[in-house]
C-alpha cells in the first residue's frame, strides 16, 4: 500500500495570502502546503481522502487518473470544496463516483453542492456524477479494508480512517474513547498538529506528540500545519520517529 500526501496545510494553505513571515517566504519546498488530502493506493484500488480546494492542482501534480472511491473526514470547506473536479474522473472512468462520509458530512456536501443533488438541475458535462453513501462501520473497497475512527473536532464528531497498518487522523483535538482500541499495532499514523499554541478544534504540536507517544506507531507524521510551524526547524525538535509530513511525501506501508 502506498500513501501520497497531496496536501498537508491548514485551511489557508501555506504560504498564506498576503503573509510575509519566514515560513510563507521560505524557499524550502516542504514549507509550501496545499489544503489537506491524501491518496491511498494499491495496484488494484485507489482511494482519495477528502476533496479540498486544491484537488485539481494535486491531481495534476501527481498524475492521478483513477479514483475508485472518495472518503470524507468531514464537511469543512478545506476538505470538500474541490468536489466539482470529480467531473474529470467521471469522464475518464465512465462511472459514478462513490463518496463515503458520516451523516453530518453528507448533509454538508448536499448543502454546499446543492446543484449536484437538485433533480431539476439540467444534466450534462457541468455536473459531477456522485453517489453519497453513509459510512457507519468498517467496509471493504477493492482490496482495502477501511475502518472509520471516531474523532472530535471541537464539539463536532468527525471520522479518521485506518487502512491496514496505516491511520489518518486529521482535524481533531481529541480521540474518542472508542478510537484507541482501533488504533493498536500501527506502522504509520498521521495526526493533526496545527501549530504550537493551543486551538479549540485542532491538536497543538505538543498535544499531537502526546497522542503519538500513547499510540506508539512505528512512525508518526503530522499534518494540517499552519505557517507557525516551519518544516526543518520544527522537525529538529521532534522526538525520534516523529516528523512533519510535507506535500508530495510518499510512504510505502506493508
Ligand atoms: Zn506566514
Ligand atoms: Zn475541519
Ligand atoms: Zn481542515
Amino acid at each position: 500500500m502506498r500513501i501520497t500526501f497531496l496536501g498537508t496545510g491548514t485551511s489557508h494553505g501555506v504560504p498564506m495570502i498576503g503573509c510575509d513571515c519566514a515560513t510563507c517566504r521560505s524557499s524550502d519546498p516542504r514549507d509550501a502546503r496545499l489544503r489537506p488530502s491524501i491518496f491511498v493506493e494499491t495496484d488494484a484500488t485507489k482511494i482519495l481522502v477528502d476533496t479540498g480546494p486544491d484537488l485539481r492542482a494535486q491531481a495534476l501534480r501527481h498524475d492521478i487518473r483513477r479514483v475508485d472511491a472518495i472518503l470524507f473526514t468531514h464537511g469543512h470547506a478545506d476538505h470538500i470544496l474541490g468536489l466539482d473536479d470529480v467531473r474529470r474522473f467521471n469522464a475518464m472512468m465512465k462511472r459514478t463516483m462513490i463518496c463515503y462520509g458520516d451523516t453530518q458530512t453528507l448533509r454538508d456536501v448536499r448543502k454546499t453542492f446543492h446543484y449536484v443533488f437538485d433533480p431539476n438541475a439540467p444534466k450534462g458535462g457541468g455536473i459531477p456524477d456522485i453517489e453519497l453513501c453513509e459510512m457507519t462501520e468498517r467496509l471493504r473497497i477493492g482490496d482495502l479494508d477501511v475502518q472509520p475512527i471516531p474523532l472530535w473536532h471541537g464539539s463536532r464528531p468527525i471520522l479518521g480512517f485506518r487502512f491496514g497498518a496505516f491511520a489518518y487522523l486529521t482535524d481533531c483535538n481529541r480521540l474518542d474513547d472508542a478510537a484507541w482500541p482501533l488504533l493498536e499495532g500501527l506502522d504509520v499514523v498521521v495526526i493533526d498538529a496545527l501549530r504550537v499554541r493551543s486551538h479549540p478544534t485542532h491538536f497543538s504540536l505538543d498535544e499531537a506528540v502526546a497522542v503519538a507517544s500513547r499510540l506508539q506507531a512505528g512512525r508518526t507524521f503530522f499534518t494540517h500545519m499552519c505557517h507557525d510551524l516551519a518544516h526543518e526547524a520544527t522537525n529538529a525538535r521532534l522526538p525520534q520517529g516523529m516528523a512533519l509530513a510535507y506535500d508530495g511525501l510518499v510512504l510505502d506501508v506493508p
